[in-house]
């Protein structure tokens, strides 16, 4: 361990974030800039998150393929929209195999325009839709403020692209994969969402509508766990995506682009996190359960040693490790373990074996239990259930004590820039108004569907619906 102590979480949070992300090995500096390396347990802790979504994925009827990571200038250049959003944030080839090239290229930042091109190719009549493809990859958006897995210049995601016959047909496909990440968050991270449209100066450049669905963190900030669009209808005609329909007539195609990031991590970090480092969900984390033996300096430790491997074997239902290193203290291996966030530890030493025990402890700091080995796999089992359940909880009551429902910004908007929180209030959803909460350092995260404020936060025009507003990452 490089640094003594993380900083104080309660003091600087920002500090602790930066802290733990790098103490507990999730990542390390690149040579450039704005760049991460996400080390072996920031990955396999992606991995889980990408092997839970995939399925899902392909269970709602998605197929994988892989797109080129070179998109031709021209490309970008075609959805006018979308440039305007993307334009400083694009890096660009202009030189390669030892010269210029004739067209520059571009370093994807997303692959709607090279995917909307070869569905030009493959969609020519209504038989070949739905066309429901999906894409891991990298991407890359010149970042200026930066922060590990939050924002980089480079990150990990899955995008779905789809085409469907109907607006009905795409509309229905926005809300199911929004549902699936809402599952994802809720049930698998433990992190308790919002869900909602984005206003119009808010959403995908290149979106007739785009749905988000967020999370508020421990200091008061919003984080957008990512998004769902119903692609404008721009990207098939500057495209020429178009199908006979079944009437014998040519149409053009209702598109759809979803992704979450690697930043789900940086969020689960923030979320749960506590002065001693990650608190990581069961579902998703590497290691479940961590069993530490006890063993004696310059004793015979095999039966210790022995009893610890045939109960790795006992919990086979679960990621399981055994701290064998008999350099370090056992005071010592908590702490690394605790700072990892592995959600279960159990300690054995031989006078545990002769009472036929282990000692098993949460990393709520919880529970901690001495538990009769013949009981343990069913013990652990539970356990991992109930850490998993009670993370969701304890988060989700942090967001209903930090979620203000407030009329009008003069009165609210200090607080909102001092201490954070979601505050709900009434909107009529001109921009104008809407740029006033920038002054706050805040911005709207979603629309409500529900209507429970009368007027305006800003201005005395009525409400069209209530507005979820807060200070965001
Ligand atoms: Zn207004």
């Amino acid at each position: 361990m490089s640094k003594e102590k993380l900083a104080d979480i309660k003091k600087d949070f920002s500090q602790w974030y930066q802290d733990v992300v790098y103490e507990a090995e999730l990542v390390d500096q690149a040579p450039v800039r704005g760049c991460f390396v996400i080390r072996p347990y920031g990955t396999a802790i992606w991995e889980n998150i990408q092997n839970i979504l995939d399925a899902r994925i392909k269970a709602t009827g998605h197929e994988n393929a892989s797109f080129p990571l070179f998109i031709p200038q021209s490309f970008i250049a075609k959805e006018a929209e979308h440039v305007e959003g993307f334009a400083p944030e694009l890096a660009i080839v202009t030189h390669a195999g030892g010269k210029e090239l004739e067209e520059p290229l571009v370093v994807r930042p997303t692959s709607e325009t090279i995917i909307h091109f070869m569905f030009a190719k493959w969609i020519k009549s209504w038989r070949d839709l739905p066309l429901k493809i999906n894409h891991w990859a990298n991407v890359v958006r010149w970042e200026m403020r930066l922060r590990a897995f939050i924002r980089t210049t480079e990150f990990f995601w899955q995008e779905g692209h789809t085409a469907h016959a109907t607006e009905q047909e795409a509309q229905e496909e926005v809300l199911t994969m929004l549902q699936e990440y809402v599952n994802l968050a809720q049930n698998y991270l433990a992190i308790p969402v919002i869900k909602g449209l984005k206003s119009e100066s808010e959403k995908f450049p290149g979106a007739e509508k785009t749905y988000t669905f967020e999370a508020l963190m421990p200091d008061g900030r919003a984080v957008q766990m990512g998004t769902s669009h119903l692609l404008s209808q721009n990207f098939a005609k500057a495209f020429e995506i178009q199908f006979q329909n079944k009437e014998g007539k040519m149409a053009l195609p209702y598109l759809t682009s979803w992704g979450a990031t690697t930043r789900l991590i940086g969020a689960m970090v923030m979320t749960h996190g506590d002065q001693k480092g990650l608190v990581l969900p069961p579902k998703v984390a590497p290691i479940q359960v961590v069993i530490i033996p006890i063993l004696r300096k310059n004793a015979d430790n095999s039966l210790t040693l022995e009893v610890v491997d045939v109960l790795k074997e006992k919990l086979n239902f679960a990621r399981v490790v055994v701290d064998k290193d008999e350099t370090k203290s056992p005071g010592a291996k908590f702490y690394k373990w605790e700072l990892k966030g592995v959600p279960v530890r159990i300690e054995i030493g031989p006078r545990d074996i002769e009472n036929k025990v282990a000692i098993v402890a949460d990393r709520l700091g919880e529970t901690k239990e001495s538990i009769a080995l013949d009981n343990i796999e069913h013990y652990v089992k539970t356990l991992l259930d109930s850490v998993q359940t009670k993370m969701f909880e304890r988060a989700k009551e942090r967001l209903e004590a930090n979620w203000h429902k407030k009329e009008k910004l003069a009165d609210f908007g200090k607080e909102m820039q001092k201490s954070g929180g979601f505050y709900q209030t009434g909107w009529c959803r001109d921009p104008e108004c809407e740029k006033e909460l920038k002054k706050h350092q805040a911005f709207t995260r979603c629309l409500l569907e529900e209507k429970t404020l009368a007027k305006c936060f800003h201005c005395d025009k009525d409400s069209v619906s209530d507005v979820l507003v807060a200070k965001s990452y």
